[in-house]
């Protein structure tokens, strides 16, 4: 069967019927050609690969310019110094704001601690974030890729250097075009210098995150940390380096996925850096454009002066129609504000815009912005329900959990008395501060015993189960039925109270015979 028509072609007959496509394209050989026109060639060893053009994105100044380092400022000073913010949590419990205790499997984050079991807020936290993302692409296309994403932050600051070492972009384009000279290696050298310090700085914060902030700071300097910290602090410097400093707008083009996700995911009410072709077009300089309108012939506000290409970090033209290499940081907005007020002319010529707006303003219809829309609503609802679930989880959790796992192989044992035994594994976790004793009971069963092996305390019949301070213990329960079980199975329940009073919880499972 031919997928790409409804024709079939029996296996006996291919050899001799001639396939309908065959057919159109001899027929489309045999026409002839307009006189003087030649056809291209395919060039079968044409390569598909473009070498890599250098952007060396010009200076600017303007409001998304100061937006965008009023927003570099937080990120790095949060990410920076966050580690060596102290939190009191008392004095079994370490004193860091936010901390990622992996020998002990933990998670702090000021008033919250999260144990291995809790690993569904983690989850939680995903699903807010990835419709944050969405919320934020559906009101104003890549505000992440612009403004907040690591990769942009650490590239502004990078090219931030470069501006201040080699100079702005016709300064920086025409040393790159001289041969070298000491002043040029010297320029070089330190650009690259301050880098690798600022990539070193990034590696060394990132690890402070998995210990305590201000010993691994003085183990690290008289070379007294784990080898594992020296390690990743290595390689985080070079991925920086790479990344910020080579790389830079090639990652966002070719390596990230989100900008093929995000074209997914918008749609035309979308605000997107967008080129206003309607009063851009034709472009003309200030005095063709004089010219043409003294002639009654039509020309845009684009002079065609470049500002807007020469700013943008990815090197792109936005006058070009939407772009997957636009990480609509706006820049290119803040330098044609600039040519417009020069030349006299209504800034916004590139404005955060939608397509749709330009064929309304042409029709001489309104523009329409509309935020909320049923996928922006849809989005905030998902992040209030989910964050609402997570806060009341977190408001109403217990200090303390109990997980039983019954003995797989054997099921049961029956003993010389006849009497029937199952075993557990239970864990107990006490998420307090202090030591407890928590009494467990079992019901479900009429005539047993239980034994927890390495307890040799009770409250009455029941065990009491030692557990320190923000620790959890594993013990080995055996249940012995001292008579006959109903059933094969019989459903039971552990529960466990502080000694000292506080909530009861339970867990069910069963119980086995033969
Ligand atoms: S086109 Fe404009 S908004 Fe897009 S990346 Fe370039 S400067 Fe930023
Ligand atoms: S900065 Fe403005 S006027 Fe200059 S080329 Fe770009 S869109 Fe045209």
């Amino acid at each position: 069967m031919c997928p790409g028509c409804d024709i079939a072609l029996g296996m006996q007959d291919a050899a001799t019927t001639q396939h309908p496509l065959a057919t159109l394209v001899q027929d489309a050989a045999r026409t002839p050609l307009a006189p003087g026109f030649e056809p291209e060639q395919p060039d079968d060893d044409q390569s598909l690969y473009a070498a890599r053009l250098k952007v060396y994105p010009q200076r600017v100044s303007g409001t998304f310019r100061r937006v965008k380092w009023a927003v570099l400022l937080v990120t790095l000073g949060i990410y920076y110094l966050l580690p060596f913010v102290r939190w009191d949590r008392g004095v079994n419990a370490p004193g860091q704001a936010v901390l990622i205790d992996f020998p002990n499997g933990r998670f702090y984050f000021f008033f919250i601690e999260i144990w291995p079991q809790e690993f569904y807020y983690l989850t939680g936290l995903l699903i807010v974030a990835a419709m944050a993302l969405f919320l934020m692409n559906a009101v104003a296309g890549r505000l992440w890729c612009g403004y907040l994403c690591p990769q942009t932050v650490w590239t502004d600051v990078f090219q931030a250097i470069e501006r201040w070492t080699e100079g702005d972009r016709r300064e920086h384009l025409q040393r790159d075009r001289q041969p070298w000279t000491l002043n040029r290696l010297a320029r070089a050298g330190t650009k690259h210098f301050l880098w690798i310090m600022v990539a070193w700085w990034t590696g060394g914060a990132w690890v402070l995150y998995f210990a305590d902030a201000p010993t691994l700071v003085k183990d690290l300097a008289t070379f007294q940390a784990p080898l594992i910290a020296y390690a990743f602090i290595g390689l985080l410097t070079f991925t920086t380096y790479a990344l910020a400093g080579w790389m830079r707008e090639q990652v966002c083009v070719y390596m990230c996925p989100w900008p093929r996700i995000q074209a997914a995911l918008t749609d035309e009410y979308a605000l997107n850096v967008t080129y206003r072709y309607d009063r851009g077009e034709p472009r003309a300089s200030v005095k063709k454009a004089a010219v043409l309108h003294q002639q009654g012939l039509p020309a845009g506000d684009c002079i065609d002066c470049l500002q807007c290409v020469h700013v943008c970090p990815t090197g792109i033209d936005i006058r070009g129609g939407p772009n997957l290499g636009c990480i609509q940081c706006g820049l290119c907005i803040d330098a044609c504000d600039a040519v417009m007020e020069k030349i006299g002319r209504p800034a916004r010529l590139i404005a955060f815009d939608t397509d749709i707006n330009i064929k309304r303003r042409q029709q001489g219809e309104k523009p329409f912005y509309s935020i909320v829309r049923t996928r922006t609503v849809l989005y905030a609802a998902i992040i209030v329900v989910v964050s609402a679930v997570m806060a009341y989880a977190l408001a109403t959790r217990r200090d303390h959990a109990i997980n039983v796992l019954h003995d797989r192989n054997p099921l049961f044992v029956q003993l010389s008395d006849g009497s029937l035994r199952n075993a557990y594994t239970m864990r107990i976790l006490n998420k307090s501060l202090a030591e407890r004793s928590f009494v467990l009971n079992v019901t479900g069963l009429q005539e047993f015993d239980i034994d927890v092996i390495g307890s040799s305390s009770f409250v009455g019949a029941n065990p009491l189960i030692d557990v320190g301070p923000d620790q959890s213990r594993e013990v080995r329960v055996l249940v012995t039925a001292r008579e006959r079980v109903p059933a094969t199975s019989v459903p039971v329940t552990f529960t466990i109270v502080p000694k000292t009073g506080g909530t009861l919880l339970s867990v069910h499972d069963h119980f086995f015979g033969p």
